[in-house]
């Protein structure tokens, strides 16, 4: 291949945002993933029989309030208008998140008003009783450990709000793309500057980045895979929680009535089922097919070898963590980012928003 000025290691959205953003500043860049394909965990495949877009390691909506976000991933592909709802499934009876009225009042047969339910929640019998049903059980199983043990942060991704709104996030800008999640990474690659190579991935040894055989000339990298596996994990594992899915054809128009559900029982294994023929009601096919495709999700501890999903953040992690920052930036020309680079909890507007506002 022709020359190189930038290498860019993991073709997640972050990654592909840089790529993109290198490629229009006019230097050529090499694009390299472990995985046989882009798009990182954002990645989906269309089901034949029915036309239904999987999400192949969990539903992913593109939400965001960042408006140079917005119109960023808007110029590559455009967005269906799907608004994100969940419902959470407890005791038998079925709720929408997130704890606003809608919840509040089917649990304790209230009629609570706007004004009302903010004292109400101050007693502390409904506050935990609310906390014991939807939040318990279910960070639990996500975590690995009760919810006293987890950063306040994680639980409070989920809004608390004193009206019927029932749209899981606070964030106006909504959305799947309507020509699917691999379009807008194919898009973001699309440019003569750009070359791919999959099934490739990168190496530091003595210094010097390799894939494969190929020794990687002196060049920025911008790496987006787990710190530690770029320096052979020699002070030790940062640890993850890893999900395990199983996916399931059935032969009814629509099993749930939604594009999630959240269960949030402690001794229902799963945390949540995903209905993906929900995530595109345009696509009228889909709908009305007489048959749907669901998915089962199952926390699990993370072992070396497993996919690693969600950063565990604790003491030992942080420590972890900041040596292996340290030992990056000794590597010259070396810039590390996204969910996994970075050990953050990134929705994906917010990876696009860090590769946005890196200096190139
Ligand atoms: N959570 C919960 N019950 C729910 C939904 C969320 O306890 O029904 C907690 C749980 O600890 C979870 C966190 O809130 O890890 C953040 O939830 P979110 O839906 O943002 O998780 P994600 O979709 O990123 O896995």
């Amino acid at each position: 291949m022709h020359s190189v000025d930038a290498v860019v290691a993991g073709a997640g959205i972050w990654g592909c945002t840089v790529a993109r953003r290198l490629a229009e500043l006019g230097r050529s860049v090499l694009v390299l993933d472990r995985r046989e394909a882009v798009g990182g965990n954002v990645r989906c495949e269309t089901d034949p029989s029915t036309g239904i877009e999987i999400h192949l390691y969990g539903s992913h909506i593109f939400h965001t309030h960042i408006p140079e976000v917005w119109e960023f991933v808007n110029r590559f592909v455009r967005f269906n208008g799907y608004q994100h709802k969940v419902l959470a499934r407890y005791c038998g009876r079925t709720y929408f998140l997130p704890l606003g009225l809608a919840l509040i009042n089917k649990f304790f047969g209230t009629e609570l008003s706007p004004g009302e339910v903010e004292e109400f929640m101050k007693d502390e019998a409904h506050a935990s009783a609310v906390f014991d049903a939807f939040f318990r059980g279910y960070t639990s199983k996500q975590w690995g450990r009760p919810p006293e043990q987890i950063d306040p942060s994680i639980i409070k991704r989920v809004p608390v709000r004193s009206n019927y709104d029932v749209n899981y996030f606070n964030d106006h800008c909504q959305g799947i793309p309507l020509s699917g999640y691999n379009s807008l990474f194919e898009r973001l690659l699309d440019h003569p500057s750009i070359t791919v190579r999959l099934g490739a991935e990168l190496r530091l040894e003595g210094g010097v980045f390799k894939v494969g055989g190929d020794v990687l000339p002196a060049v920025p990298v911008y790496y987006s895979g787990p710190v530690d596996a770029l320096f052979g994990c020699r002070f030790g594992h940062l640890p993850w929680r890893s999900l395990r899915f199983e996916t399931e054809w059935l032969d009814v128009a629509d099993y749930q009535g939604t594009s999630v559900v959240n269960y949030t029982e402690a001794d229902v294994p799963y945390t949540r089922i995903h209905e993906f023929k929900h995530y595109h009601p345009e696509n009228a096919a889909a709908m009305s097919a007489r048959r749907t495709v669901v998915m089962r999700e199952y926390p699990c501890e993370w072992k070396p070898g497993d996919e690693p999903y969600y950063p565990v953040d604790c003491e030992e992690s942080r420590a972890l963590l900041s040596r292996y920052r340290e030992e990056a930036a000794k590597v010259r020309g070396l810039v590390v980012g996204g969910r996994l680079g970075g050990y953050r909890y990134f929705d994906m507007d917010r990876s696009v928003e860090a590769a946005l506002s890196l200096p190139l």
